[in-house]
């Protein structure tokens, strides 16, 4: 039980990544917070449902509802992780939302929206559990970037902005935090099959598995196994990276 003592807390953890990543992070042990976004009765069912399944593992876990956009929010999320647990040692900044199109019709709304969500949600979220991290001299921020944040993406200049902006930020905050126990990293997965790219056309679809060249989507848990690396001790010299998941795109 490599995360044994433990405690983690995943964001966007109802569905897709965020969820297989809580998941396997519970089955190593960790205690972990299941945060999500209470937009209508689904996504506290998925999130409820996470709960379920990690407690069914033996392993502790409850749900924490917060918009990673707002500071207020986050704050009362982790101080509430911090009461009930007395700490917190891994977050791994999983929500993030797409809004593509071409920039030419972009409207302000789609650029701030996706910005927001996965560039300030990932700074909010990692401002707030710096400070019991540091407490315990021991931290692991883990950061779901994207290939598109790497290589860019035609139809997608806000979301590839975003996550280029979490490439960056945590090989900054590397530096920052690094005397502190606490490494901070991003992964850049490709194509991966959840509800996000579940609504991809299908010749996009078809596009993308010409250029992979293991010739199929990756599967959330094959990321989670990547994630659950990072926040262990077998990660422990590995800082300010930005690690590829795309089964060679
Ligand atoms: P997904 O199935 O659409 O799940 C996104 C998660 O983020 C959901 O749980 C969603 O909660 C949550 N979320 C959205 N806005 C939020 C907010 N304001 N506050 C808190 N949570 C919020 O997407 P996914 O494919 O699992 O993606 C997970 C992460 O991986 C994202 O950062 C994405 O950019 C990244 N990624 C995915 C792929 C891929 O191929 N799938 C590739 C590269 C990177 P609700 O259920 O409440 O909406």
């Amino acid at each position: 039980m490599e995360l044994e003592g433990k405690i983690a807390l995943v964001t966007g953890a109802s569905r897709g990544l965020g969820r297989a990543i809580a998941l396997k992070l519970g089955s190593i042990g960790a205690r972990v917070a299941v945060n999500y976004v209470a937009v209508d009765e689904q996504n506290e069912a998925d999130a409820c449902d996470v709960v379920e399944r990690l407690r069914e593992m033996g392993t502790d876990a409850f749900m924490v509802e917060a918009d990673v956009r707002d500071g207020e929010a986050v704050k009362r999320m982790v101080d509430e992780i911090v009461t009930r647990w007395d700490g917190l040692h891994i977050l791994v900044n999983n929500a993030g939302i797409t809004r593509d199109t071409l920039l030419l019709r972009m409207s302000e709304q789609a650029w701030d929206d996706v910005v927001d969500i996965n560039l300030r949600g990932t700074f909010l979220c990692s401002k707030h559990a710096l400070k019991p991290m540091m407490r315990g001299d021991w931290g692991r921020i883990v950061s779901i970037s994207s290939i598109a944040g790497v290589i860019g993406n035609p139809g997608q200049a806000n979301y590839s902005a975003s996550k280029g902006g979490v490439i960056a930020f945590s090989k900054s905050l590397a530096r920052e935090v690094g005397s502190r126990g606490i490494t901070v990293n991003a992964v850049a997965p490709g194509y991966i099959e959840t509800q996000m790219t579940g609504v991809l056309p299908e010749n996009v679809r078809e596009r993308f598995l010409e250029m992979i060249a293991l010739k199929r989507p990756g599967k959330p848990e094959e990321v989670a196994e990547l994630v659950a690396f990072l926040a262990s001790d077998k990660a422990s010299y590995i800082t300010g990276e930005v690690i590829g998941i795309d089964g060679g795109m």
